[in-house]
């Protein structure tokens, strides 16, 4: 019987070239089909452990002279098809990596910048404006975090609109008691919400809200239809966009740290994202 789904991968060019890599292509490939075609290719990065190094604080970190720059070059000759995915605030990203004008999706797609509205609006949280995200968080969900987070020195409580934020990089150790009494507080308090642990984080995220709505939404609009979407990414959050990429025929590439670390990474970390970018447009000026 005809299977259109079948056809469509036998037609596709790039489909069977890693059939045994499922993160797909290495990052030299990739940037050398980027180069050959780049108005059929649309990239997405995360920012924290993609971007920029990850800091002993949020606030701590800072982009390297070139980025900026690397990534506004980059957005000219994708024809705009370069946006950020990230679970911070879009306006640090802007602070970040000011001058460039920022597209993209913050707050695990409850922010967008520079994207067209579409019909397909992120479910539930995500269509909730700014002004009512307050009315989202459970009072008694907070009151648990803020003792949770006074009770054990060193841990970092940030509020981000109707995502609640547990910072333990300054104590490691902790991090698997902290993820365990958020969930217990998630099960009583938590009516809506789950759990996205990351990098030395844990995010209490509110429900129908992720990177993989962010991006999907983000594909929807020009000049982003239509290309094939590659999401680069550190983290776990970043995993629900890979997989809406990897849907749409594109490729989700991980980027080696805390999270992914098995040795087998496209890319070694955020100073290698940042050099790849800088090959990537040096091979486009060409
Ligand atoms: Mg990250």
């Amino acid at each position: 019987m005809f299977d259109i789904r079948q056809s469509r991968i036998s037609d596709d060019p790039l489909a069977n070239l890693w059939p045994d890599h499922p993160a797909g292509p290495s990052a030299d490939h990739l940037a050398r089909l980027i180069a050959a075609t780049p108005a059929d290719f649309a990239l997405y990065f995360d920012v924290d452990g993609t971007l920029i190094d990850i800091a002993e604080t949020p606030e701590q970190v800072t982009a390297p002279a070139d980025l900026a720059g690397d990534l506004a070059a980059l957005q000219r000759r994708l024809g705009g098809a370069v946006a950020v995915v990230t679970g911070r605030r879009l306006a640090e990203v802007e602070a970040i990596l000011a001058p460039i004008r920022v597209i993209g999706s913050g707050m695990h797609g409850l922010e967008f910048l520079g994207v067209a509205e579409t019909r397909h609006q992120a479910a539930s949280a995500g269509a909730v404006g700014p002004e009512a995200w307050g009315t989202l968080l459970p009072r008694s969900l907070v009151d648990g975090v803020v003792r949770l987070a006074a009770s054990i020195p060193g841990l970092r409580l940030e509020q981000k609109g109707p995502i609640l934020t547990v910072h333990y990089r300054e104590i490691p150790s902790v991090g698997a008691r902290v993820e365990a009494a958020l969930a217990v507080l998630l099960a009583d308090h938590g009516d809506g919400y789950h759990l996205k642990t990351g990098r030395a984080v844990v995010e209490l995220i509110p429900n129908g809200t992720s990177k993989g709505t962010a991006i999907a939404r983000i594909m929807a609009t020009a000049p982003f239809a239509g290309r094939r979407p590659i999401m680069i990414g550190d983290d776990h959050a970043d995993e629900d966009a890979f997989a809406v990429a990897r849907a749409a025929g594109g490729f989700g590439l991980t980027v080696a740290g805390e999270h992914f670390n098995r040795g087998d990474e496209p890319f070694r970390g955020a100073a290698h994202v940042r050099s790849w970018i800088a090959g990537l447009n040096a091979g486009l000026a060409q």
